[in-house]
């Protein structure tokens, strides 16, 4: 109780800008206790991981649910219940049948074996196709050098045979870009000239074994038509029957740079394609604590993401070993979700109040690309103009004691009195407790107000203006409502097996919990909403003991990349941040990045590549794929 009573006395002060006690002192353990009870639960066995299509996440959505309940939440999802129900489309999987069969100019057929002879790959369109045979190099047509595998050729409504990679693609200083020699940038180049559908086939580069590519190499972006690989062998017999050497005809291209496309006058291709796009149904748990008085129709959102790896098969950083082992994610985000339980409980107990509504919400689908808070902002509970701000807790059990270069607060000192003593104080180094929080420059007064809301806390904070960023608040920050994001830093187990409860620091974790609350109690009671502004400089982060050269303060193009499993084929861009670079610069919802100042990108790899050299301010070229045209846009990134 006494710990209660401070601390709601607490929270009034803060309100008013008084400085308070110091509140370190009081832990109760019986807090401490239920928290660890949730920790150990949703980062035990029986959660599994907590992978979006996995078996333990039902388990986690119930419990979160059963302690909203008792913690006294209205239910504010379907029907009553506490959650809020959406579909995950998983990437693109090989469903069946898969067929491709070649009739020749006699008639003959020949049924090619899927898998060994062929495979669609991750960019095909599923559908069938039966339709004639085009020979069409390697697919490219460029001005620099000048060159087009098309000039000539009749290919509308065919299918084009396209070898990978270009001309002299063994010479690193060779004529032709990576973008321009991109599966997605060929089968675009294809669908150009009208083609139907495309087949890859290996450069002779690719070793003898011409392994046919795995449909995951490319998956995420898709060419708008069936796009398939099949075997060299197959291409040289079928061309040797038009008396060419496949090989003859690369080292020809090779030697003079002239193409050499031909018709395959008479041969056909027939095929089937079935890619499944799996349907996960997931669900957001959402509960209620209503509001009262002239503010009760307006809302302050609490949120934690509750999903996680499962057994790794996406998004895991344990390399091979860790695939199909439990990733516990203790920290990522059983620590979030245990506060946003304890918050429920601490506001559920506090009853009737005047104020604005708390939604207190567990999002799913986080980890694949902030799918449950999207979906929330897109189908929102709650009148999203009347939603006054966003609480996220991301990553909170991780409490870390650093140097701090700030004094000790002599105790029962105010900062003026402070200042007398700092002289013998500044000598001797003093550890606090680390803590991020994010999105601070996206109300008016924020900063200011984290400052004198964290004071008590003696925290070593790390404040980071922008509201973007790898969580939840970001959904929200970009339906501009303004957000703090509460983060302990980055550690050795993230997106791994090893994140378990055991490391989590929970007296430190309460703080963390301790300080949400007094924003959130502040956020429902201030009279003037706060308001919105959009912020500079986008997320990066402070705790990173290894942040790769660039990465830190590499500047920002404002995009929400929308295909991180995909190796090649460009990055989909799924958002533009409002202000941001990218929408100055006229990029799209659902144009496919594929070269950043000449250089190619082939994936989120190519892209943060490109982007770390780059300078804030200095206007780069940005070609991107829109349909079926390419286009380049002039983009000035931000810092
Ligand atoms: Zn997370």
């Amino acid at each position: 109780m006494a710990y209660r009573l401070a601390w709601a006395v607490f929270t009034v002060i803060i309100s008013f800008g008084v400085l308070p006690v110091d509140l370190h002192a009081a832990k109760p353990s019986p807090v401490l206790e239920r928290m660890r009870k949730d920790l150990f639960f949703l980062a035990g066995p029986e959660c599994a991981g907590r992978g979006v299509s996995g078996p333990g996440i039902q388990k986690a959505a119930d419990h979160i649910a059963a302690e909203f309940q008792a913690a006294g939440l209205k239910p504010a999802g379907k029907e009553g219940s506490y959650f809020q129900p959406f579909t995950i489309t998983g990437s693109p999987q090989l469903g069946t049948p898969n067929t491709l069969t070649l009739t020749n100019p006699d008639g003959q057929k020949r049924e090619l074996t899927y898998g060994q002879d062929f495979t669609p790959t991750g960019l095909t369109k599923p559908g069938k196709l039966d339709a004639e045979l085009v020979f069409a190099g390697y697919g490219i047509t460029a001005e620099k050098p000048a060159y087009d595998d098309y000039a000539g050729l009749k290919v509308a409504g065919k299918w084009v045979i396209v070898l990978r990679k270009s001309p002299n693609a063994g010479d690193p200083h060779g004529p032709f870009t990576q973008e321009q020699q991109s599966l997605a940038t060929k089968a675009a180049n294809a669908r150009k000239h009208g083609a139907a559908g495309i087949i890859f086939v290996s450069h002779f580069s690719d070793g003898k074994d011409d392994p046919l590519m795995d449909f995951r190499y490319a998956a995420g972006v898709s060419a708008e038509l069936p796009a398939l690989h099949m075997k060299r062998s197959i291409l040289a017999q079928l061309l040797a029957r038009e008396k060419k050497i496949l090989k003859d005809l690369e080292t020809g291209i090779d030697e003079d740079l002239k193409p050499r496309s031909c018709p395959l006058p008479g041969w056909k291709a027939n095929a089937v394609v079935s890619v499944v796009r799996p349907k996960i149904p997931a669900k957001n748990v959402v509960g209620v604590w209503e509001g009262g008085g002239p503010l009760a129709e307006e809302t302050v959102v609490i949120g934690a993401h509750y999903d996680h790896l499962g057994t790794g098969e996406y998004g895991s950083l344990g390399g091979p070993s860790a695939k199909g082992v439990v990733h516990y994610g203790a920290d990522d985000n059983a620590s979030g979700t245990t506060g946003l339980i304890e918050l429920a409980r601490r506001f559920g107990a506090s009853g009737q109040h005047t104020g604005r509504r708390i939604v207190f919400i567990a999002f799913s689908g986080e980890e694949i690309a902030l799918l449950g808070s999207r979906h929330y902002v897109e189908h929102p509970l709650f009148p999203l103009d009347k939603t006054v701000f966003m609480l996220n807790m991301d990553m909170i059990g991780r409490v870390t004691p650093v140097e701090s270069d700030a004094p000790a607060a002599a105790p029962g000192k105010t900062d003026s009195d402070k200042k007398d003593t700092g002289k013998a104080d500044s000598d001797k180094k003093v550890m606090r407790d680390r803590l991020v929080i994010y999105g601070t420059g996206t109300a008016k007064g924020l900063d200011a107000f984290v400052d004198q809301a964290a004071r008590p806390f003696d925290f070593q904070l790390l404040k980071v203006p922008g509201g973007t960023g790898p969580s939840d608040h970001d959904s929200f920050y970009r339906k501009k409502i303004p957000v703090l994001f509460f983060f302990t830093g980055t550690h050795r187990d993230y997106h791994r097996p090893s994140d378990t409860p055991d490391k989590i620091n929970l007296p430190g974790m309460m703080k963390v919990i301790d300080l949400v609350e007094v924003a959130a109690r502040h956020f429902a009671v201030v009279p003037q909403s706060p308001q919105y502004l959009v912020t500079q400089g986008g997320w990066s982060d402070p705790t990173d003991p290894n942040p790769r050269p660039g990465r830190m303060n590499m500047p920002k193009l404002g995009v929400m990349p929308g295909n991180y499993e995909a190796t090649d084929g460009g990055v989909l861009v799924d958002d533009v941040t409002p202000g941001g670079a990218a929408e100055k610069g006229g990029i799209r919802k659902g144009d496919v990045i594929i070269a950043i100042a000449g250089k190619p990108v082939q994936n989120i790899g190519g892209y943060m590549n490109a982007m770390s050299t780059q300078k804030a301010g200095k206007a780069i070229p940005v070609i991107v794929l829109r349909k079926k045209d390419k286009i380049t846009v002039q983009v000035t990134p931000t810092p």
